[in-house]
């Protein structure tokens, strides 16, 4: 493994060094157990969502421990195939627009003054949670080949922000925006940047904290702009932040820095647990943003937390973190006009 500081092949190690890690991620079940010091699994499983971890992620793992947090969150399990009531493919009806697997529609504006533009269907990891796990052609991402973006979708992308003048926030997902390599990043950020009525950026994306080689001095650049820019950390657990990635954060200057997390049934639902992650975050200069409640997809009931223990941990943490270090925890329903904030609201 390269350190950034190893002087030999110092700008190909910077420049290409993420994407190369990324292509040798663990794609075999059989290869990750091995790897975990965990017996054999009695098949591969065939999901439509393949298996996919970055070698780091798994560095992070405890070996011989079948509930590791961080293994949880990637394991394909038996129980994903079995049917779940109120759980379905497409829990935020999303993907109906998405006809040829994102062909059209890159944009969705679901809120008022934010547009989300899908940069990319490919995720640098598979959590067994995402609500985006059925997306069509969700598959086969690992091979990190060329990316989804050229100038004829750029302005699939473009095209829809410049003629809506109300749109005051473009916030890039996916997918991973972050896939993207930095010259296609610069250009995608640059034009979003010189449209008039856009004040501000916001990136969402897993990548920094499952593979930290991706921050870099020239990550870095790309997302120091003229309007502000918003990074938004996707972490769910204390033990995915680690030397690298602290190492690397200050690195990235210039954009406001803040996370969301998901609440996961055996991997973070209690206050031992997301104490020390959201102190982890705010002493590394990232503000805990989003605690979301997991989206109803097919395959992922097995994660699902009770809102009402989600209301007691809240509670808990009010209690026992500076109240800047608790964040918002909402849930997302199809058809509502925006994330609901679930404190304070009723439940049933
Ligand atoms: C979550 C989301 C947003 C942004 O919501 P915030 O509450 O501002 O973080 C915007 N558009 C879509 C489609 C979203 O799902
Ligand atoms: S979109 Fe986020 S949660 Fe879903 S697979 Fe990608 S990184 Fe994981």
């Amino acid at each position: 493994m390269e350190s950034p500081e190893q002087p030999n092949n110092w700008q190909c190690a910077r420049q290409c060094g993420w994407q190369r890690e990324l292509s040798q991620s663990v794609t075999r079940l059989a290869e990750l157990c091995r790897l975990l010091q965990l017996p054999d699994p009695p098949a591969e499983t065939t999901v439509d969502f393949p298996l996919l971890v970055p070698r780091r992620f798994v560095e992070r793992m405890a070996r011989r421990d079948p509930n590791d947090p961080l293994l949880l969150q990637v394991l394909p399990r038996p129980e994903e195939t079995q049917p779940a009531p109120g759980f379905s493919c497409d829990p935020l009806g999303e993907f109906g627009s998405l006809d040829g697997g994102m062909q059209k529609n890159r944009v969705l504006k679901k809120y008022p003054g934010r547009a989300l533009v899908l940069v990319t269907q490919r995720c640098g990891i598979h959590c067994r949670f995402c609500f985006r796990r059925h997306l069509p052609k969700h598959g086969s991402h690992h091979n990190l080949g060329h990316s989804t973006l050229d100038g004829e979708n750029l302005d699939e992308i473009l095209t829809p922000l410049r003629n809506d003048d109300t749109v005051e926030e473009v916030i890039l997902s996916g997918g991973d925006p972050l896939l993207l390599d930095d010259e296609k990043l610069d250009r995608l950020l640059h034009c979003i940047e010189k449209i008039p009525h856009v004040k501000r950026i916001r990136v969402h994306s897993r990548l920094p904290v499952v593979l930290p080689s991706r921050i870099t001095d020239e990550l870095a650049g790309v997302l120091s702009r003229t309007k502000p820019v918003y990074l938004v950390l996707h972490v769910n657990h204390p033990n995915e932040i680690g030397e690298e990635f602290r190492a690397r954060r200050p690195l990235l200057r210039d954009p406001v820095l803040l996370s969301q997390t998901v609440l996961l049934k055996g991997i973070n639902d209690n206050a031992d647990t997301l104490a020390p992650l959201f102190t982890a975050l705010i002493d590394l200069k990232i503000v805990p943003y989003y605690l979301h409640q997991l989206d109803k997809v097919q395959g992922a009931a097995h994660f699902e937390v009770s809102e009402e223990r989600g209301l007691q941990l809240i509670a808990e943490l009010r209690h026992r973190l500076p109240g800047y270090a608790v964040p918002t925890y909402v849930r997302e329903w199809p058809g509502e006009p925006g994330k609901q904030a679930i404190e304070g609201a009723k439940t049933e």
